[in-house]
């Protein structure tokens, strides 16, 4: 299971099949938070529009800054700062909020 909740990701329209699992990730070069599909090599880099995708398999460009020496790291807890990604991590939004407090 990954940090992104994969029913609420494939309702807003992310284009996973049924062995996706989805992740919250921060690139190195802006340390901007991304969200992975470890099944197909997709990211998702807008939060509200998730037609906004790549294959990083054949994507050379940091679709946030534009770096070409980009990468990122993948998170294996919600991150405690605030992301925008956040509606997607948890059906639950109090279990969420509750853990970011904590
Ligand atoms: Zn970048």
């Amino acid at each position: 299971m990954g940090t992104i909740d994969k029913n609420i990701i494939e309702k807003a329209g992310a284009r996973g099949c049924d062995n996706s699992d989805y992740n919250i990730v921060k690139t190195t070069c802006c340390n901007s938070y991304l969200v992975e599909d470890d099944e197909l090599n997709d990211v998702y880099f807008d939060p509200e529009d998730l037609k906004n995708v790549i294959d990083v398999t054949h994507s050379g460009e940091c679709p946030i800054c534009g770096s070409s020496t980009w990468d990122y790291k993948k998170l294996n807890e919600w991150p405690k700062e605030k992301t925008k990604w956040q509606w997607a991590y948890h059906q639950n939004q109090e279990f969420v909020d509750k853990w970011l407090k904590k």
